[in-house]
């Protein structure tokens, strides 16, 4: 045990594997030296010790490319920074295909890659055998070959990150345990350890499969499970030739590596073993697990399908060592909402040698400069939800998402585990209409309804899958009579209190001092324009308003309202989503089905656009909203959760005679996109401004006090944007866009689509993404002088741009 620790530090990381020296190295990068690491065995005995060393570029997203690039050139020159050998090797990576399927997806890959400036070719089945002799290829249908990716040795990469973090000042203590995190108010001030306390102003967890229980230690949701991870090395096997690229062949969840003339193979199979549910060893350092060959036996088998030459190889090692996965296969960084001045990043989904260089940069200058550098949306803590602690449902949602990364990602896909855990009370009713539901933080939501004698069951393709007419007879439901969308899982907040007004004014771009029952709806930005939040104010009274948001960001949006309240205002927040059903009564006909069943008066004059007030319907008394996602005439109706089976039961029955048909969410993003509507998280997110995509009216320059972000907003509205959110239609009704196809004006490549559908109204794809004017200004008749194309799997599609909706451009059905 080490002797002696200091009593003080600025910033203390828990866990010595690649990550946590990696944010400590980046931390001592930033002049952070007052930096100890601290771990309770030797560095990298956790999971990174036995890694297979894999290092691909392409991500998901945009931004977690960038960072999977930069830890790429980061190992490429670490070892002549820090004198210390990494193995790091750029031998390129080749994924094959198997199916048609297979080979759209991993062609779409490849059309994101470029966007994103990655180098990439797409093969035939013989540029496959010439480049991998020894794999047998002739059931494969095509190849992508990533000449960039690369391999390296994870713990020599470790140690040069710890070396280079110490050169810098930063102090890396080995055989140290953490034993608590201390915090007070709500904030951490330093961590326990056998050897004493050491006071601090901020924590980061990195102690991978650990981490949610050190997190649980100040009650912060780190939500991830461990599981038995596998793969097997050969004895040198002949013809092998040196420095041949990965080999990923994932319709047999299988990669093979090249190093020193053997051939190590791993495995991502479709179910895996989670471990260590009752909690991790204290003591578990460079172990491994027990073997288990009757688990391998199908997975080898393929594998020798695919390279022949194992058969004849020997066996030098068959490991099974533990890597810990998250409930979204995405890995957890930031600072906790719980607990300011705790960080985490964890939860790797064995991808954590690849991830830990950019994950270790971001989360660094996070730190240092008090907020994310990029848009960390997919990976951001804030997205977990307290329940995701529960050990139960992440020990079952393990065994599904090991197997993720090689599984087929295709369009609309729902987990398969775990699923259930957050209900509305019309789940019942809804099922029994037919409803095929999918999961949103947890949430069971409608995402399309089957007819009667139609399973309620996705079947998953690129192309037009098995609900597309049942959701287009939805859409058409709402545009020309009334849909009925439970909209439940939104999440409310109310803030109440003689300081309510004040608070929210300076929080909301868009001015909340308006009468009561008007609904505002509002951006809230960052310091520097980004969009934090994109969501509705409604004043319920002059000292207290309901907040609506989505689902997905409840924990974000509640934590940003939260820290912006200033202590001594009086102004109290409080969740009250699982209080509140909602229920959206949508199209031509609403006001005709609603009027029906209430006293209230509905008509234009008496209940405009933007009007909400508390009305008699059914037995309830209901919080009408007349506002809209979906571009038509519609109501919102909020009621308390137990009133909802009576009001959805009556508004059921009335709404036989007016046409009514129940809508899902999948309807209801077709919808959204025809009228141009943003989605946070998609179209809209902290890197981009209102300015830039298109909700400038949303704003309120000159309400006194001003508002966050206020001032870089002026600033880029005198300079101009120099990129812009558009809408895009697809002249082939036959191509689907999802998100991140290039996006190409007069032959160049200028942005790309943040999210897609088709248009049911419209009869054609469409999709929405910023365009770029090569760091000029992007002006509208920049925007529509051009020629555009978007890019779906490497082939170019002729597809015309616009600012304005293309659906209902002057708004008059949802003002009539
Ligand atoms: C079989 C296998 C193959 C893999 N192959 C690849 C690959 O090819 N490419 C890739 O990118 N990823 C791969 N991975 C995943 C990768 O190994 C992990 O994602 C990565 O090592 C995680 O690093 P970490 O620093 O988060 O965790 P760890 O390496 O586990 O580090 C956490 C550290 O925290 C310490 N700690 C825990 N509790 C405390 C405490 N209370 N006080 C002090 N210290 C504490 C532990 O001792 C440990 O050293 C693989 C994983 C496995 C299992």
């Amino acid at each position: 045990m080490v002797d002696s620790i200091p009593e003080r530090a600025d910033i203390v990381i828990i866990g010595g594997g690649i990550v946590g020296c990696s944010v400590a190295y980046h931390l001592a990068r930033r002049g952070r030296s007052d930096v100890v690491l601290l771990e309770r065995s030797a560095l990298t005995s956790g999971t990174t010790w036995h890694a297979a060393g894999l290092v691909g570029q392409l991500r998901a997203t945009q931004n977690l490319t960038r960072l999977a690039q930069y830890t790429a050139t980061l190992y490429a020159g670490l070892e002549s920074e820090t004198g210390c050998a990494t193995g790091f090797k750029q031998t390129g990576s080749l994924g094959v295909a198997s199916t048609e399927a297979r080979f759209e997806e991993l062609k779409r890959g490849a059309s994101m890659a470029r966007c994103f400036g990655l180098d990439v070719e797409v093969l035939a089945p013989g540029d496959v055998k010439s480049m991998w002799p020894l794999a047998e290829t002739r059931d494969l249908i095509g190849a992508v070959h990533l000449p960039k990716d690369g391999q390296t040795n994870p713990i020599d990469t470790t140690q040069a990150l710890a070396r280079g973090a110490r050169s810098r000042g930063a102090r890396i203590l080995e055989h140290c345990r953490v034993t608590n995190i201390l915090a007070a108010h709500g904030r951490v001030t330093g961590v326990m350890t056998p050897a004493g306390e050491i006071r601090c102003a901020a924590v980061v967890n990195c102690a991978g499969m650990w981490a949610r229980d050190i997190g649980g230690w100040v009650d912060a949701t780190v939500p991830l499970h461990a599981a038995e991870h596998f793969y097997m090395v050969t004895e040198s096997v002949a013809g092998l030739a040196p420095g041949l690229p990965i080999l990923r062949d994932p319709d047999n969840c299988a990669y093979f590596k090249e190093d020193a003339g053997k051939l190590l193979v791993g495995w991502f199979e479709p179910l895996a073993k989670p471990w260590g549910q009752d909690g991790i060893p204290e003591d578990f350092s460079f172990d491994q697990l027990p073997d288990d060959l009757a688990h391998l036996e199908p997975l080898l088998a393929a594998a020798m399908r695919r390279v022949p030459a194992l058969e004849s190889a020997g066996v030098q090692l068959f490991f099974n060592g533990p890597e810990s996965f998250t409930p979204d296969d995405r890995y957890l960084l930031g600072e906790t909402p719980e607990v300011r001045g705790l960080y985490v990043a964890a939860g790797f989904n064995s991808i954590g040698i690849q991830s830990a260089g950019g994950a270790g940069k971001v989360l660094a200058d996070w730190i240092v400069d008090g907020h994310p550098p990029m848009d960390l949306w997919d990976v951001d803590i804030r997205r977990c939800l307290p329940f995701q602690r529960n050990k139960k449902y992440l020990r079952d949602r393990t065994v599904e998402s090991l197997g993720l990364l090689y599984a087929m990602h295709w369009p609309y896909r729902q987990a398969e585990t775990a699923r259930g855990v957050r209900k509305s009370a019309l789940h019942d009713r809804l099922q029994a209409a037919g409803a095929c539901f999918g999961e949103v933080a947890g949430f069971e939501r409608p995402n399309w309804y089957a007819p009667p004698g139609t399973p309620a069951r996705y079947e998953y393709s690129y192309g037009r899958q098995n609900w597309f007419e049942h959701s287009a007879a939805e859409h058409r439901a709402v545009r020309e009579a009334v849909g009925l969308f439970d909209q439940s899982s939104f999440a409310k907040f109310v803030v109440e209190g003689r300081d309510a007004e004040a608070v929210l004014n300076r929080i909301c771009a868009a001015s909340v001092a308006v009468p009561i029952g008007r609904i505002v709806y509002t951006q809230w930005l960052n310091e520097r324009g980004g969009i934090e939040a994109d969501l509705t104010v409604t004043r319920e009274a002059q000292d207290r308003y309901l907040i609506v948001t989505a689902c997905a960001t409840q924990t974000r949006d509640f934590s940003w309202l939260r820290r912006h309240i200033p202590d001594d205002a009086q102004a109290l927040a409080i969740d009250v989503s699982p209080a509140y059903a909602v229920l959206g009564v949508m199209g031509p006909r609403s006001r005709a089905l609603l009027t029906s069943l209430t006293d209230a008066d509905l008509s234009n004059e008496a209940f405009p656009f933007g009007a909400s007030r508390v009305i008699d319907l059914g037995y309830a008394r209901v919080r009408a909203s007349r506002i809209t996602y979906v571009g038509e005439l519609g109501w919102e109706l909020y009621m308390p959760t137990e009133c909802v089976q009576s009001v959805y039961d009556e508004i059921v029955a009335a709404g036989r005679g007016f046409g009514m048909a129940h809508a899902g969410y999948h309807a209801m993003n077709s919808l959204r996109l025809e009228k141009g509507y943003r989605h946070w998280s998609h179209d809209i997110g902290e890197e981009d401004t209102p300015l830039e995509a298109g909700l400038g009216f949303a704003i309120d320059w000159s309400k006194p006090g001003g508002f966050i972000g206020r001032e870089a907003l002026l600033r880029q509205r005198k300079s101009g944007v120099r990129r812009r959110l558009v809408q895009f239609m697809l002249e082939r009704p036959d191509r689907l866009l999802h998100h991140d196809e290039p996006i190409w004006r007069d032959g160049r490549l200028v942005g790309r689509i943040t999210s897609g559908m088709f248009g049911h109204t419209l009869g054609r794809p469409l999709g929405m993404g910023y365009v770029e004017n090569d760091g000029g200004i992007v002006t509208t008749e920049w925007v529509h002088g051009g020629r555009y194309q978007l890019e779906i799997a490497t082939e170019r599609v002729p597809a015309s741009a616009s600012l304005k909706p293309f659906y209902d451009p002057a708004g008059e059905r949802v003002k009539a």
